[in-house]
Parts: structure tokens; C-alpha cells; sequence
């Protein structure tokens, strides 16, 4: 293990370090690239991941995270079912190639198919000869729906766009070639048949679209948007990861408080022996000794911070924890770029974000930066005294999280284990942000402009330099130069 250079990074956080401009070398900071790995085999194009909390991270939030490049960690404080459905959801909602269209057979009822349609979040349904013939018979989409309820219990193939004045394409299309299509004949929809008529896949002008706008979107190799998912170490935790997997989640994440633990090693012990090797992040640690033990059983990437986030009581309470950028140059010090680095707490503001990321993080998780936003679960309240509106944030074992749980009678497991240890976590109000989308997009413009004072025209650029002699690109702060910089 590297020795770390104590003098210089011991008990040092966000706020201790600014890094010494260099020659800007970009005409335009468009071009920089953030590109930056998650796991060891995946990489995203915007370094920012969502963090699993129930008032950060659902199903819309996953969305809009992947959507703009980075990634989001649905939250695990709901039934198997529900978190199973919210990430097919995600994984359903853009692809290159829907490759399995949901179809409904000739002789549904328009109140059945509207019903299905409710329940799957899809506005057009194919219709098929007869019930799992996959033999194409017509359209039924939004458009064509009766205008009155007289018609409910009338059969779809008097509504539906029949198979003969429908425009369809052979299964092997190209991506353009479907594009042009969709563009010049103004239709939403290309089902894809061979000479039998049976289904081989259905191309959306709204998937075409949206791959146009958003090339940096964070996808798999068939065009669904990535997800993670988080499970516990404990209880059903195997049955939580096999239908998450099922579901389509691309990454598993094993978040517990105290990572460097043998709940750890018996729970990625066991998950490596019935799911083999799907990509993994496990945490949180934040010591050498803590990183080099995930690495060691088999962690696809490391989280780390113990105590730094803003819902979490736990030094407040226990003592226990390491500044935050001191735990992520140890932890890189440790293992180096073989395991990615995910720095998980106390960003406040986007500066903090790009120097986690110089002292050895891969990606930085974010709650509270990103509660308070559209896409975060909950409510938007307004304060009857101020009209201020506002969102609630709050720790997973904040008391009102632990509350939620004793309430929930179902799941007696999880409540033994929420009234082992008292609280470590609070609930906080947080101001009304709008949508996550221009938060993320700023984001995006503090890291490239901060590169470009980098002296360099990638992140990944940037990180290499000044990893390799941090001494020599950043500046500890005294009280009155951190007065100078942060005071205003
Ligand atoms: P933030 O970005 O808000 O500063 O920190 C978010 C991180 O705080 C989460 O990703 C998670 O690691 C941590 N966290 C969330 N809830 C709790 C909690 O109740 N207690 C503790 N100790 N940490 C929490």
C-alpha cells in the first residue's frame, strides 16, 4: 500500500484545496469530454450518479439521469415487485429496437387495450392475429381511439390501422434507414415483419428522435437506458438482485453504512456465487484498508465516504469517519485505477464535484444537490409562512425513514433490523429546484470549464495530470484564503 503524504492530506475536505490554473489549451469547451468509468467495464459520459435515497431516486429520476449521461441508483426502500417494476419501467422507456412489442390479440375490447396501455406506459398497442401468434394484424394507437365511452366494449380491429395500410420495414433495417423513413412518411411508429408477417421488433420515432438529441444519453448496446439498483446486504437480498437482474438493471449496488465489515463479505460472497459476475459497486468505506478489502472480494467499483453527507448524522453520533477528500486519495492511493472510485457525500457546490474527482474519484454520487428537483420522489410543499416552495430530504435511517419501515407490517425482517441501531440520519427541507435536467446541464459546464483551466481538453486528461503530482496542482487554503474564495 502507497503511503499517504500526511502532512498534506490528512483531515482535508472540499473546501481546503483550490488547484492552480494552467494554459488553457480548448477553443471551445464544448468539445471537453467528461467521459469516465463507473465500473471497471462501464463507462458514462457525464461523471455524476444518483444517490439511492427515497427522496432522490426513482424511477423518473433514473430517466432523467441516464437521458443527460449520467446514471441513477434506484433506492431499495420498497417491496421487490415495486423496485422490479420502476427499473423495467426505465429499461422499457427508449431502445434502439423494442425488440419484444407488447401486443394484444384481435377481438380485445377498447377498454381492455386502453386498461393495458395505463398499466405498461405505452400510448400505441400492436395487435395480433390471435393471442401469442406474434403474426402482425394491425396498429391501435392514441389517435385512433374512440372519441365517446359508447364504444368501449366494441373489438380494436374496428379502430386499429389494419396490416395492409400499414407502413412496415424488414427486420434488418438500419437505424438510418428507419430514421428516414419515420421523417419523410410522418409516422410514429415502424413495426418491423418478415415476409409471414411476423413481429420482429418495433423502431418509435420518439426512440429515433431522442438518440439524435441526446448521443451522450448513458445506454446499453440495444439502445435502453442504464440503471442501477441498490440491494441490501441482508434478508432477501438474493431474491431482491434476481428480480432486479430479471428486470434489466445493468449494475447491482450493495450500500451499506459500514462496508469494511463481514456483512460485506458474506452478502458479496454469496451474490458472486448465485448471480456470477455482473458489475457490483459496493460501500461505503473511506480507508485504504476498507478499499483494499472490497477490491479483494471482488467490487466492481468502490463507494466511498463515511459521515460526509448532508442527511447523515453518523460522525455527529459516532465519531466514526475521514474527511472526505482525504478518504478518496487513500482509497485511490490503495487501489489504484483498477477499481473506479464513486466519491458518495458532502458535494455542495460544483467545484467540489471536479476536485473529488482530481483526487482520485471516478464518479461522485449526489443526494441533497439533486433532492428538491421534478424528478426527486415526493411532493412539492409550499411554506404557507414564506410561499417558499419546497422538497423533503432526508437520510435512509434518518427516524422518519425508520418510521415508514415500522409501519410497514409486510416486512418484519427489515424491521428488526431498522430498531437494531438508532438513528444516524435527518430529515431536512430543501428549496424547490425545478428539473434535475439543468442542474445536471450547469454541472456539465463548471467540469468542462474547470478542466479548461486544467490546462487540458478531457477530464480523464486532467485526472491523470493531476493525480500524479497533486502537490504541485493544488493549493491548501488558510482561514483567510478560504475566507477570500468562499465569502460572499
Ligand atoms: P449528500 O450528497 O446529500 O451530501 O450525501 C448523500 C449520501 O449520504 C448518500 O449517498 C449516502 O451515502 C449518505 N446517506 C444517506 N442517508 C444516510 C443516513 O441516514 N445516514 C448516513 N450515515 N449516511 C446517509
Amino acid at each position: 500500500m502507497k503511503k499517504l503524504d500526511e502532512s498534506f492530506w490528512i483531515g482535508k475536505t472540499f473546501d481546503d484545496f483550490l488547484f492552480r490554473p494552467q494554459k488553457g489549451l480548448s477553443e471551445s469547451r464544448r468539445h471537453i469530454s467528461l467521459d469516465s468509468s463507473l465500473t471497471d467495464h462501464i463507462s458514462i459520459d457525464l461523471p455524476i450518479v444518483s444517490s439511492n435515497m427515497d427522496s432522490v431516486t426513482g424511477a423518473d429520476m433514473a430517466r432523467a439521469m441516464a437521458m443527460e449521461g449520467g446514471i441513477g441508483v434506484v433506492h431499495r426502500g420498497m417491496s421487490i415487485e415495486r423496485q422490479a417494476r420502476k427499473t423495467a419501467q426505465v429499461k422499457r422507456s427508449q431502445s434502439a429496437v423494442i425488440e419484444n412489442p407488447l401486443c394484444l390479440p384481435l377481438g380485445t375490447t377498447i377498454q381492455q387495450a386502453i386498461a393495458f396501455g395505463k398499466s405498461n406506459d405505452i400510448t400505441s398497442i400492436l395487435i395480433e392475429t390471435e393471442a401469442g401468434s406474434g403474426i402482425l394484424a394491425g396498429l391501435l394507437s392514441r389517435r385512433d381511439l374512440p372519441w365517446t365511452n359508447d364504444a368501449l366494449d366494441r373489438p380494436v380491429e374496428e379502430f386499429m390501422t389494419p396490416f395492409e395500410r400499414l407502413i412496415t420495414e424488414k427486420p434488418d433495417i438500419s437505424t438510418e434507414e428507419a430514421s428516414r423513413i419515420l421523417f419523410e412518411k410522418r409516422i410514429e411508429r415502424l413495426p418491423l415483419v418478415d415476409s409471414k408477417r411476423q413481429i420482429h421488433g418495433l423502431i418509435t420515432r420518439k426512440d429515433v428522435f431522442s438518440m439524435r438529441e441526446r448521443p451522450y444519453a448513458s445506454k446499453d448496446d440495444k439502445g435502453h437506458l442504464l440503471i442501477a439498483v441498490a440491494i441490501g446486504a441482508r434478508g432477501d437480498f438474493i431474491d431482491r438482485a434476481d428480480a432486479l437482474l430479471e428486470a434489466g438493471a445493468d449494475c447491482l449496488v450493495i450500500d451499506i453504512a459500514h462496508g469494511h465489515s463481514v456483512v460485506m463479505e458474506q452478502a458479496v460472497t454469496s451474490l458472486r456465487k448465485h448471480c456470477g459476475d455482473i458489475p457490483l459497486i459496493c460501500g461505503n468505506v473511506a480507508t485504504a484498508e476498507g478499499a483494499l478489502f472490497l477490491r479483494d472480494i471482488g467490487a466492481s467499483a468502490i463507494k466511498v465516504g463515511i459521515g460526509s453527507g448532508r442527511g447523515c448524522r453518523t460522525r455527529l453520533e459516532t465519531a466514526a469517519g475521514v474527511p472526505q477528500l482525504q478518504a478518496i486519495r487513500e482509497v485511490r492511493q490503495a487501489v489504484g485505477e483498477a477499481v473506479p472510485i464513486i466519491a458518495d457525500g458532502g458535494i455542495r457546490y460544483d467545484k467540489d464535484i471536479f476536485l473529488a474527482l482530481i483526487c482520485g474519484a471516478s464518479t461522485v454520487m449526489l443526494g441533497s444537490a439533486l433532492a428538491g428537483t421534478d424528478e426527486a420522489p415526493g411532493r412539492v410543499i409550499e411554506d404557507p409562512a414564506t410561499n417558499m416552495k419546497k422538497k423533503i430530504y432526508r437520510g435512509m435511517t434518518s427516524p422518519e425513514v425508520i418510521f415508514n419501515t415500522l409501519y410497514d407490517e409486510d416486512d418484519n425482517d427489515e424491521l428488526d433490523r431498522a430498531l437494531e441501531t438508532p438513528a444516524e440520519g435527518q430529515e431536512m427541507q430543501v428549496p424547490y429546484k425545478g428539473s434535475v435536467v439543468d442542474i445536471l446541464s450547469r454541472i456539465r459546464g463548471h467540469l468542462r470549464s474547470a478542466v479548461s483551466y486544467a490546462g487540458e481538453t478531457s477530464l480523464s486528461e486532467a485526472r491523470k495530470k493531476i493525480l500524479a503530482e497533486p502537490e504541485r496542482y493544488l493549493i491548501p487554503l488558510s482561514d483567510s484564503s478560504r475566507h477570500e474564495s468562499y465569502e460572499r
